[in-house]
């Protein structure tokens, strides 16, 4: 079956369950008698689950049918007050997160409607890359770019700690799972401090934006493709006496979860 065929099918068969003259009784009477047998099992079952779908929660989720834009998404609509993009499938081993992240961080939620014969299973799509932690929350891995080790006579070593982190999306519990280290591999800001005098702030800003960056796609090349940030520990000043705390300072997170990383964390010194 061609996605092409998929397509055609696709529209003919929801704008007749959407015809008041016709309904969804015609739209499946049709995919039985004429439509099933050049969609193919699998077209077949996805667009049945699809059809289900939106007959069952099209009003309660409020369900308008997306486009062939391959966006992963068949249903727009709103879960929980939020603006949702819906997938619906009827086998959650051949999704991946992978697939959504691109799409992700423009402010709308993406869910995978699960269907299991005639059940539907509404999932958070972070639940197809992320462990989730004991208070439902889930546990977004990042690196931690730390400062640079000194000895006894607080002489530079030239070296630096990096950490593999995780914290939570709800409870913001953080904890470390991993640690390297490497030379001449500074914090964010040990890396500002070496750029030269005459460039102006936003020049700064920038570069130390494309540092994070290289940093955040060398961790993840070589240690672990899933991480979605990149930090350094920092004190925060609060008030004129210097009164504060320590916590994680984000100099880049992928957009995908970006909203979902907890900001402004008290971590005391770790
Ligand atoms: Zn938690």
């Amino acid at each position: 079956m061609s996605a092409e065929i998929f397509n055609k099918t696709r529209r003919i068969l929801f704008s007749t369950a959407n015809n008041p003259t016709k309904g969804f009784a015609t739209a499946y009477e049709w995919m039985e008698k004429t439509y099933k047998k050049n969609l193919g099992p699998k077209g077949y079952a996805g667009l049945m689950a699809e059809l289900k779908f939106y007959e069952r929660f099209g009003k309660e989720y409020m369900l308008t049918i997306a486009g062939d834009m391959g966006e992963h998404a068949d249903f727009s609509g709103m879960y929980d007050k939020e603006i949702t993009r819906f997938d619906v499938t009827t086998n959650i081993s051949f999704k991946d997160f992978k697939d959504y992240e691109p799409y992700m961080g423009d402010g709308i939620k993406y869910k995978i409607a699960l269907c299991d014969k005639n059940n539907f299973e509404v999932i958070d799509v972070l639940e197809l890359g992320f462990n989730k932690c004991n208070c439902g929350g889930y546990l977004i891995p990042f690196i931690l770019l730390r400062d640079q080790h000194y000895n006894s006579k607080g002489e530079s070593t030239w070296s630096n700690d990096q950490s593999l982190m995780q914290i939570c999306t709800e409870c913001s519990e953080f904890s470390e799972l991993n640690s390297w280290t490497h030379h001449f591999l500074y914090s964010p800001s040990e890396f500002a401090s070496g750029l030269p005098d005459d460039i102006d702030f936003n020049e700064q800003t920038k570069a130390v934006e494309t540092y994070c960056v290289e940093h955040y796609k060398y961790f993840r090349r070589e240690f672990r493709e899933d991480i979605m940030a990149v930090a350094e520990h920092t004190y925060k000043i609060t008030g004129r006496k210097g009164e504060g705390y320590w916590t994680f300072d984000f100099g880049f997170k992928n957009k995908a979860v970006a909203e979902e990383i907890p900001t402004d964390v008290d971590t005391g010194l770790i």
